[in-house]
């Protein structure tokens, strides 16, 4: 799987799929949630919606499947990331579970080419040097080989550099 960086706004990407930061209502909500809801139309929302009835919403840490409604994209895989709480409440194991399940249902629909926003990042507060180890280590290790493309999408130029100076130091 090649690993790319990007700077600039995931709902615009014409990847297969791209993964949404959400909540575990998958109700909508602010940051890079409200972007994709706003950009891809209410279908997305309207198949979230459907999503708690079956599964009772989405647990931290894992993943859902929906349609990309107008975007670009075919599909949002909706994850949600931990709330930082110090580091000693399991957070780093629950995001690299974001990324390892997130991976998992894309390749069950046959992904070939996925994005990753910075997931717990924003509002979750997870601070951002020590989520971009575990996300770099996680995709690096997971073994997906149907997915042949994985973009890390970083909104602020901050946020892109440090992904840039982590990933020529952890994936070589
Ligand atoms: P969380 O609640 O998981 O912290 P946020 O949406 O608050 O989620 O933030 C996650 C990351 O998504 C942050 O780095 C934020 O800057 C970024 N982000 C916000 N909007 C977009 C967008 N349109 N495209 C890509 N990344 C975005």
């Amino acid at each position: 799987m090649e690993i790319e960086l990007l700077k600039g706004d995931i709902t615009q990407l014409a990847v297969d799929a791209i993964v949404n930061a959400a909540n575990t209502s998958l109700l909508g909500g602010g940051g890079v949630d409200g972007a994709i809801h706003q950009a891809g139309g209410p279908e997305i929302l309207a198949e979230c919606q459907k999503i708690p009835a079956q599964q009772g919403g989405c647990k931290v840490g894992e993943a859902v499947i929906t349609t990309a409604g107008n975007l670009k994209a075919n599909y949002v895989i909706h994850t949600v990331g931990p709330i930082w709480k110090g580091g000693k409440f399991g957070e780093a194991e629950l995001l690299k579970n974001c990324y390892i399940n997130s991976l998992k249902i894309a390749s069950e629909h046959g992904v070939k080419s996925i994005a990753f926003p910075n997931i717990s990042t924003g509002v979750y507060e997870y601070p951002l040097e020590e989520a971009a180890e575990i996300a770099i280590k996680a995709v690096s290790e997971a073994n997906f080989p149907e997915i042949e493309i994985l973009t890390f999408v970083c909104f602020n130029q901050e946020d892109y550099e440090l992904y840039d100076q982590k990933l020529n130091q952890m994936h070589k």
